[in-house]
């Protein structure tokens, strides 16, 4: 049925669906590239040719022009899912615009794109709480309006757009009221753009987190113009499921190339680091030479295909369940997107509820640093620890640096658990804490790779987490072994007799 939306894979709160829309099946993560609707600078066969079988466009600016197609897909071809924006972002860059929400809605549902956005009023960077509250509540009044205008039977899914930032009490009251309207089949996070041009990623992050959080959980979920690769990996692990942007445009106009990581001014770059077609033929030198109409027409074909590089990226990252170890690298690019990881950090028991406790593919964790230690996977062992009861009253340490795993075959741990039958037996080990020796082989107490010299504030998180968890069993003994020249070698500071 149009508007179903069905997720093949999850990692953290991020996911690979399938969208089925008027026009085929869209899998998500998805990027929709905004295009002018009355010019296509960059022609749709090639925004096909660099992957993309969708786009968004602009109703309100078709109307104005007296734009009046039977259908879109008759002005734009059958093979593209289109999204129609409203109008919302020109309220944003000029303020008013001389139509209604009902003018354009009308509009929409007679031209019938695959994904409809009506005449929301974006935050923006409001200062003033009232005017981001009057944002909210018009947006949820015509969200309302739209239901009476259109054919609930039309084939087309309708996007609520969520609005309030940077009030997250508003974000939240606008993401619960907007979940609770079954008309919508989509939800959408509106007026980021002001965040991400301030560098404000870690309010972004807020802002997704709030919004995601509210909503149900099986909705498709947009983030309005979040189109620059560095910041997609972020939005996706909190569960943003598309994006569009016209990004890829605006900075090709101002000469920005953008890479996975940063934007760089073509004048700063003697060598391209990319490999698509416009940069396997030219060098940056040859593009600053050309006309400005050529170089502008390259430079965003190439930011579109360095997009489309990040989106399966991601994907791929989801399928292997290494998306957590994707964005701890994508982190140490840029201070900024370091904020961000560290406010995703904020959400790990958020994270750590949609991630799924078995992935197919993966076959160990990656571990760094003291970041690593929010991953989901051990967080649950940290809470499985918490949990466990005593078997007996006395407890065995042996400090796991030197150990083979799993830890239970290894013949030191075999022999000395012979020898100490009337203890509870567990492996010190970075990051993890303890390791029950019994319960070592289960993922992935025994699947993971840690680095030969660890930094000292994972040794002191681990020695603290290992403290406490022992604080809390009462044990009358514990005794430790194989620790004086573990680098956790701290722990046995803890009474061995308490
Ligand atoms: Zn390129």
């Amino acid at each position: 049925m149009i508007g179903d939306f069905e997720v093949k894979d999850e990692d953290l709160a991020g996911r690979i669906a399938v969208l089925e829309t008027k026009h085929g099946k869209l899998e998500t993560p998805a990027f929709f590239p905004v295009i002018n609707p009355l010019k296509q600078e960059i022609s749709l066969e090639e925004l096909r040719s660099i992957g993309f079988n969708n786009f968004i466009t602009n109703s309100f600016i078709l109307k104005k022009n007296g734009v009046i197609p039977n259908t879109i897909h008759e002005k734009f071809g059958d093979n593209f899912v289109i999204m129609t924006d409203s109008g919302a972002y020109q309220i944003l860059e000029y303020g008013e615009i001389e139509q209604t929400n009902r003018d354009i809605v009308s509009y929409e549902a007679k031209i019938r794109p695959d994904i409809a956005v009506f005449l929301d009023i974006p935050t923006g960077n409001a200062d003033d709480r009232e005017e981001a509250k009057l944002s909210v509540e018009t947006t949820l009044e015509r969200g309302k309006e739209v239901i009476d205008i259109v054919d609930q039977n039309q084939d087309i899914i309708w996007v609520h757009p969520i609005q309030g930032g940077p009030f997250l009490d508003l974000v939240e009251y606008s993401a619960k009221e907007a979940s609770r309207r079954a008309s919508y089949k989509m939800l959408a996070l509106g007026s980021p753009t002001v965040f991400l041009e301030k560098y404000k990623y870690d309010t972004l992050m807020d802002l997704i987190y709030t919004a995601k959080s509210n909503v149900s959980r099986g909705i498709p979920f947009h983030l309005f113009g979040g189109g620059v690769p560095h910041i997609i990996p972020f939005a996706v692990a909190l569960g943003v499921d598309s994006f569009d942007s016209a990004s890829y445009a605006i900075f090709a106009r101002d000469n920005r190339y953008l890479t996975g990581e940063r934007t760089y001014r073509l004048e700063d770059l003697e060598y391209f680091p990319c490999s698509c077609p416009v940069c396997s033929r030219y060098d940056p030198s040859e593009l600053l030479e050309m006309k400005s109409e050529d170089r502008y027409k390259l430079l965003a074909i190439h930011n579109l295909w360095k997009i489309k590089e990040e989106m399966n990226r991601v994907k791929q990252a989801i399928k292997e369940g290494r998306l957590f170890e994707y964005i701890h690298q994508k982190a140490y690019s840029h201070p900024a997107l370091y904020s961000a990881f560290k406010s995703m950090l904020k959400y790990s028991s958020y994270l750590e509820k949609y991630d799924p406790r078995v992935k197919g593919n993966v076959k160990g964790v990656l571990l760094f640093d003291a970041n690593s230690m929010k991953r989901p996977e051990l967080l649950r062992h940290s809470e499985f620890m918490e949990e466990l009861s005593p078997k007996k009253a006395k407890a065995l340490i042996i400090c796991g640096d030197r150990l083979n795993s799993p830890f239970i075959s290894d013949p030191k741990v075999k022999s000395i658990q012979g020898k100490n039958k009337d203890y509870d037996l567990f492996v010190a080990l970075p990051f993890y804490g303890l390791v029950p020796v019994m319960a070592s082989e289960a993922f992935p107490l025994s699947q993971f790779e840690i680095p030969d010299t660890l930094d000292e504030i994972t040794i002191s998180e681990t020695v603290s987490k290992i403290k406490e968890i022992l604080r809390n069993k009462n044990y009358a003994e514990i005794k430790f072994m194989e620790c004086e020249k573990s680098a956790l070698s701290h722990v046995m500071s803890i009474n061995t007799t308490l």
